[in-house]
């Protein structure tokens, strides 16, 4: 008998679409005359100029029906709205966090939390840092530590859990500082700046005992925490038959407390929440809620808003979903790898990010190789992207110096249930097509710079 054929069953999307907006088709000349608009800057460019935005995945989510229809329940008293309960109520059940204030976006939790813990010289060691996260304990007058494993800094190298804290790195910081000088540790998983790479378990459980050790608090950047869980469900031993569910409390529970971006895992378009277990911090926290967000029943969000965030929780942690998500991602880096793309490896939770630095290596990272590589991507098909390399990174705030990172890349961010696997082929295609000619590419030259978060607003020029 003929041997039968092995037919590999994909897996696809565990929704269908029910409303759609139609995007723009432009030409090539008119995305030049845009980018130049833009300063060569994606974040300058208009929305309606995007064929595939993939930018970012921060509020970019389609929301479902059953969010949409939460919307409509929105209990807009000033005070005590029944939506704001319900949202607490699963930030207990969920991230199992007795306490928690809304905020009207991830940055505002951290801002808070950085005020009440940091005091000026403290040291905040982090595994690699995120853009707003640093800046506000900065503001707050700390200094952020990256004790990240070495292998995160490796574009090429293979690890499973890039998202590790170095041990040894973290108790050479608490034995030079003293672990006075720490108020916290901050842990983000997946790491958004390493290529969207997860911690594991067994690495959480150490720092926990280290921490705890020194009397030194861990706080949680969980804005991503459902990506992490599911690369500890599919990657770490013992965890393959928990739920995402069931890890994602597992996880929080070795916390103090965390904060949270729902324009992420939460798959709203706004929103965001700070969440402890103590009281102390709990009580400094809605006290300056009502400063800069609003009473600590709304944060700056509406009822609405707190509804959707609320059942985007419950979604979440759904595992269809988040394989779905997931895989997206891992289908455009297989394609990719198929043309000798260079990106990092293995590809992350969000999004894929191309190694610039071998992408262009003609372009010294002066001349912004990543800047220029996400300008010729959206010049070439209109898919957007953006830079995380020298300028994201910024100046040092002591020495006014450019900081160089050993990492120079273009993020394409997959926002969550809004693009097709045929617009994923597209951008594979522009990508493999501007790799084609990369030697023609020349770098650019910054003629604008801000204070603040520079590679928002930066402005550039062909060389
Ligand atoms: C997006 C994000 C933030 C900041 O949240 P905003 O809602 O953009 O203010 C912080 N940390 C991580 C890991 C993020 O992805």
């Amino acid at each position: 008998m003929a041997k039968k054929k092995v037919i590999k069953r994909s897996w696809a999307e565990p929704f269908k679409i029910k409303v759609v907006e139609p995007i723009k088709m432009t030409t090539r000349e008119y995305r030049e005359k845009a980018a130049k608009k833009a300063g060569y800057n994606t974040f300058l460019l208009k929305s309606e100029d995007v064929y595939i935005d993939l930018l970012t995945d921060s509020g970019t989510n389609a929301m479902s029906d059953y969010q949409w229809a939460g919307m409509m329940i929105g209990d807009e008293a000033y005070a005590g709205s029944k939506n704001f309960y319900y949202l607490w109520d699963n930030v207990k059940k969920y991230y199992g966090m007795p306490y928690m204030v809304p905020t009207h976006q991830g940055r505002a939790a951290e801002h808070i939390l950085s005020q009440i813990l940091i005091k000026s010289g403290d040291y905040i060691p982090g595994n690699m840092y995120f853009t707003t996260t640093r800046l506000h304990q900065e503001l707050a007058g700390g200094t952020f530590v990256d004790v990240i494993i070495d292998e995160a800094h490796q574009a090429q190298k293979e690890h499973p859990f890039k998202g590790n804290i170095d041990l040894q790195k973290l108790d050479d910081l608490i034995k030079k500082v003293g672990a006075k000088k720490i108020p916290y540790v901050s842990m983000a998983g997946p790491v958004n700046m390493a290529g969207g790479q997860p911690f594991s378990m067994a690495n959480l459980k150490e720092v926990r005992k280290l921490t705890k050790k020194h009397g030194i608090k861990l706080y949680f950047d969980a804005t991503r925490a459902c990506e992490n869980a599911y690369f500890i469900k599919v990657r770490e031993k013992g965890y393959a038959n928990k739920s995402i569910a069931q890890i994602l409390k597992e996880m929080c529970s070795y916390f103090d407390g965390l904060w949270v971006s729902a324009k992420k895992d939460l798959m709203v378009n706004i929103g965001g929440f700070l969440a402890t277990r103590s009281k102390k911090v709990f009580e400094a926290a809605r006290n300056m809620v009502v400063v800069y967000e609003g009473l600590h029943t709304y944060g700056g969000l509406a009822g609405r808003d707190m509804e959707a965030m609320a059942r985007g929780i419950e979604e979440m942690v759904d595992f269809d979903n988040i394989r779905a998500r997931i895989g997206q991602v891992e289908y455009a880096g297989k394609r990719l790898a198929e043309f000798g793309v260079p990106f990092v490896k293995p590809v992350g939770g969000h999004a894929i990010f191309l190694d610039a630095k071998r992408f262009l290596p003609h372009i010294p990272q002066e001349e912004f190789p990543a800047q220029t590589l996400a300008a010729e991507i959206y010049i070439d098909s209109g898919v957007r992207g953006m830079e995380r390399g020298i300028v994201s990174a910024g100046r040092d705030p002591k020495t006014g110096k450019n900081r160089h990172p050993k990492l120079e890349l273009v993020r394409l961010t997959f926002p969550r249930r809004v693009y097709t696997q045929a617009h994923i082929d597209v951008m594979v295609e522009s990508v493999a097509s501007v790799y084609q000619d990369r030697k023609k590419i020349k770098g650019l030259k910054m003629i604008y710079e801000p204070k603040y978060l520079r590679f928002f607003q930066a402005r550039f020029d062909r060389l």
